[in-house]
């Protein structure tokens, strides 16, 4: 049985005080579930989402890390920095990262690698752009990713991986992939980690799909049979919407 998750993304969102308050809601409306529920904070109030949830089955993620132990790297954040405030979840590989910090699979790979040795988990983004898709190279485009940045990790390593399929044309846009559209893929996903590894990592890895999921669209891509959650962006900031997607789950 493969774990069922509901993260939201906070991406650049809340101060501190906003931080607390939007947690405390949360867990007020948490829906009795038995999906894992994680959000996922700016860096400075992740030390903050810790503390206001310490009696709370939510779990909270770093959105980024880098790859290096430690060392000159101005603005960023180790693994271990972290580890220390008790985060050993981490979002790697999003479309926005890819996309405004020039993030490679080739650095992804090195990030992901950092965060198995750490013993951490990885929320591990990828997806298609419009013109992918509108070339039928989709399918491609996310096998390319897949093997770039993951499939030199051994078996062990995938207990440690959550992937999260968002097709970047659905990120923020309010288009959402159709439920067939996201079956089909996490589909494909799962045929090409077995093609790589077997079929029980296939079986076993959750796959969340990500990409304008709201709390009206987000039973009809849940209901399907290689869809475990979501990564939710925009939506998990107002408690009630959030609250509503994990209840659909
Ligand atoms: C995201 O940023 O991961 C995301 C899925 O955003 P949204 O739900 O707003 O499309």
């Amino acid at each position: 049985m493969r774990t069922k998750i509901v993260a939201g993304n906070w991406k650049m969102n809340k101060n501190m005080e906003e931080t607390e308050a939007l947690l405390a809601e949360l867990s007020a409306k948490l829906p009795d579930t038995k999906a894992q529920v994680i959000v996922s904070p700016t860096f400075v109030n992740l030390a903050a989402a810790k503390r206001s949830l310490q009696a709370s089955t939510i779990q909270v993620a770093a959105q980024n890390m880098h790859f290096a132990e430690s060392g000159a790297y101005t603005g960023e954040i180790s693994a271990d920095m972290l580890l220390n405030i008790d985060v050993d979840i981490v979002i790697l590989g999003h479309s926005e990262r890819r996309a405004y910090f020039g993030e490679t699979d080739e650095l992804l790979a090195k990030k992901v690698k950092t965060a198995i040795e750490k013993g951490m988990k990885t929320i591990f983004c990828f997806g298609e752009e419009l013109e992918d898709r509108k070339s039928d190279n989709h399918f491609s485009v996310v096998e390319s990713q897949l093997k770039n940045a993951l499939f030199d990790l051994d078996a062990e390593a995938w207990k440690s991986i959550i992937l999260a399929y968002e097709p970047v044309w659905a990120i923020g846009t309010g288009e959402t992939a159709s439920p067939e559209q996201a079956q089909e893929m996490h589909a494909f996903i799962r045929k090409t980690i077995a093609s790589a590894y077997d079929a029980s990592i296939a079986d076993e890895v959750s796959i969340l799909y990500g990409g304008s999921v709201k709390p009206d669209n987000a039973s009809d891509i849940f209901s399907k049979p290689d869809v475990d959650g979501g990564l939710i962006g925009g939506a998990s900031l107002k408690s009630d919407d959030f609250a509503a997607i994990i209840a659909a789950i």
